[in-house]
């Protein structure tokens, strides 16, 4: 029971729906017209035998939903119809003056749906072959085809064409949405993706990894000018936390970790994307952000605020605590190379701890 109930609020693939959902129509066609066969008078053969088709394919139904059998079960279901149930439908119900060729093309619509590779070639030869020589036997054996009146033709034409559109319309719609939710879902898991290869999951920032990206393409964005526009105006200022480890060692380890998103944010916030600018995690309790400044007073001014902006925090739960960083500052247009203007930075910020932490050395 549960199953069906997800079979219908769209839960199951959408293979196994269109399979579910075709027999049910087809339970229904079928309990349709044996109710109108049976006012029009048709003979006991075909009551029983379109009574016979219900049955079976009440009984697929139900073994394939009970033992998960859908893909025996659409291969079945397809050579029912179009070797067993349509040609004998077509046969005692008018020929070609009844609707039931409408009929087979949504069925070989459903090959296309539910099968695939070799046993969907097979299934379409054996269907279309089985259509064909039905037709032929139509004409071969008139006595065979009770035909229809041209009034009743034309109803039953009416009636199937009508039955047939909307039958492939939910199909197509159906097919169409689950496509479409499946499209919006990669492209969320994609952008997920995306962002935690680019990101360091506790402070938000950039990884070291996206860093170095960054910094590569800053260094080699116009080979064969001396230096690249985009190294101009560019600055890496390194941060490092002051006594950080006696701060976990005092508040605790979690303590720690919001000390660092904290500041982390206070980077983020400083950082103008739209310009180039990223902060990134570069270490433990280090990171580097790159500045485009027009100058490296400028530059200098800037990295100062974001130390003085940290050392401002109030911490909540700790009042008189203050929270410092020492930081360094290099200019890429003054080194060749990603690694020695890091370096050079790296180096400022030794100073800057040496000569007393809570400053910046550029
Ligand atoms: P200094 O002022 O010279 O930088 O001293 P420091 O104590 O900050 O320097 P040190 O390198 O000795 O200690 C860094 C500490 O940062 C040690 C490590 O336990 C801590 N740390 C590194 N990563 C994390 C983290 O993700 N969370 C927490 N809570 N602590 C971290
Ligand atoms: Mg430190
Ligand atoms: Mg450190």
């Amino acid at each position: 029971m549960n199953r069906l109930l997800r079979i219908f609020k769209e839960d199951e693939n959408i293979k196994n729906r269109i399979y579910y959902i075709t027999i049910a129509v087809a339970i229904a066609s079928l309990i349709i017209s044996l109710i109108a066969d049976a006012f029009q008078g048709f003979g006991n053969a075909v009551l029983m035998s379109v009574s016979i088709g219900i049955v079976l394919l009440i009984a697929l139904f139900l073994l394939s939903m009970h033992f998960h059998i859908e893909n025996i079960g659409a291969n079945l279901l397809i050579y029912f119809f179009n070797v067993v149930l349509f040609p004998e439908l077509f046969l005692y119900s008018g020929g070609v003056t009844c609707g039931v060729l409408l009929a087979f093309l949504v069925s070989l619509l459903i090959i296309g749906i539910l099968l695939d590779g070799k046993s969907r070639i097979i299934a379409y030869l054996v269907s279309v072959a089985s259509m064909e020589y039905t037709i032929y036997y139509s004409y071969t054996h008139p006595d065979y085809v009770k035909l229809l009146e041209y009034k009743d033709s034309v109803v039953d034409y009416s009636v199937t064409l009508l039955v047939v559109s909307l039958t492939i319309i939910y199909i197509v719609g159906l097919m169409l949405r689950a496509y479409n939710d499946e499209r919006i879902k990669s492209k969320e898991l994609t952008a997920r993706l995306q962002e935690l290869s680019v990101k360091d999951e506790l402070s938000g920032l950039y990884n070291r990894r996206e860093l170095f990206r960054r910094l590569n393409s800053i260094y080699h964005s116009e080979s064969g000018s001396q230096i690249p526009a985009s190294r101009q105006g560019c600055y890496i200022a390194m941060f490092d936390i002051d006594n950080f480890k006696n701060l976990n060692d005092t508040y605790g380890h979690q303590f720690g970790d919001k000390v660092l998103s904290t500041i982390a944010h206070v980077l983020m916030d400083s950082a103008n994307e739209s310009n180039g600018e990223i902060a990134a995690r570069y270490g433990g309790e280090e990171f580097v952000a790159v500045i485009r400044s027009d100058s490296i007073n400028e530059a200098i001014t800037r990295v100062d605020q974001i130390r003085k902006d940290i050392e401002s925090i109030r911490w909540n739960n700790v009042p008189d605590l203050v929270v410092t960083v020492s930081g360094g500052l290099s200019s890429c247009e003054t080194f060749e190379d990603v690694d020695l203007v890091i370096q050079d930075a790296d180096e400022h910020l030794y100073k800057a701890k040496h000569e007393g932490k809570n400053q910046i050395q550029a």
